[in-house]
């Protein structure tokens, strides 16, 4: 299947309410509540020989999501991990990535939920580099995170990539590969799909405390990985200015799994050994 196709137009099978669907009838209404008011949750995930990474966990995460929302998922747990494995199967994916999305029918149109109905969608595609090149530069966004008080920051919900989609696009523009972000107090929090790793010159691996973004999948692998190796964690609150001492920046996330951070806005980082280590660790274990 080519990569150069819009996803809409691609061959296969989605899982769509319980059934593989033809993947191009796999459609939405224009009045869906969930298009109007960014209230579906997601997941992505990916496999690797087959095998999908952490599937119970992310799926989890997913109806974590749903309750953060306040969203009833019509599926268990062990369905949508079911319906998870049965959609890699069914597209033959050796390498692959799963977007999941539970989102609200067009049952009513009002900002109140009340009366649509919860649907699930999974759909699994090949989605090889997230950014391509061996480090990326980052550029501060002017768009911060949100509160935990002004937004579910905890769930992987739809409304809250508005921000992320606007950061990226900008720092894009002006010949990035991804933001910098800070929260809404001003600390250090993620890029816009990936956590942020630091190696301090106390030679500690240092990341910001997820208090108000995702505590990514990958982020907790990673940690685990690092401590493995003998490396000190410190998850904390960490000021932008700080940031200019690293000896070491990486981002972890599924999609760009563990990639080295060369530059953050002037700012130029080396690719260094520990990052090199934590990548092949992760490689390893994702292949386990
Ligand atoms: N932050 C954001 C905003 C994300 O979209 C993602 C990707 N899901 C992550 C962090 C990393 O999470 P994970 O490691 O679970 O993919």
């Amino acid at each position: 299947m080519s990569l150069l196709l819009p996803l809409d137009e691609r061959d296969g099978v989605i899982w769509v309410n319980g059934r593989l669907t033809a993947w191009r009838d796999a459609k939405v209404h224009v009045l869906s509540h969930s298009l109007h008011y960014g209230n579906a949750v997601f997941e992505g995930e990916r496999c690797y020989g087959g095998k999908v990474f952490k599937l119970r966990e992310h799926t989890q995460r997913l109806l974590d999501s749903a309750k953060l929302v306040a969203m009833q998922i019509p599926y268990s747990l062990e369905e949508v991990m079911a319906a998870t494995d049965l959609v890699v199967k069914e597209n033959n994916l050796d390498l692959g990535y799963i977007r999941t999305i539970a989102y609200r029918g067009a049952e009513a149109i009002g900002v109140s939920a009340k009366g649509t109905k919860v649907h699930l969608a999974v759909a699994a595609f090949e989605w090889p580099a997230y950014y391509g090149g061996p480090s990326i530069a980052l550029q501060t966004s002017r768009w911060k995170r949100p509160s935990p008080e002004s937004a579910p920051t905890a769930a992987k919900c739809a409304g809250l990539y508005v921000i992320c989609t606007m950061a990226r696009d900008e720092a894009v523009a002006a010949g990035y590969d991804d933001a910098f972000m800070l929260d809404y107090r001003g600390q250090v929090s993620e890029a816009t799909g990936a956590n942020l790793f630091f190696v301090m010159p106390d030679g500690a691996l240092h990341t910001p405390a997820a208090d108000c973004f995702l505590n990514g999948i990958t982020r907790l692998s990673v940690i685990d990985l690092a401590r493995a190796q003998g490396l000190t964690v410190i998850e904390r609150a960490i000021w932008p200015e700080e940031v200019r001492q690293a000896r070491e920046v990486f981002v972890t996330g599924t999609a760009v799994e563990v990639t080295a951070v060369g530059k953050i806005d002037a700012q130029e980082y080396a690719v260094g050994p520990v990052t090199k280590a934590l990548q092949a660790a992760y490689a390893k274990l994702v292949r386990a």
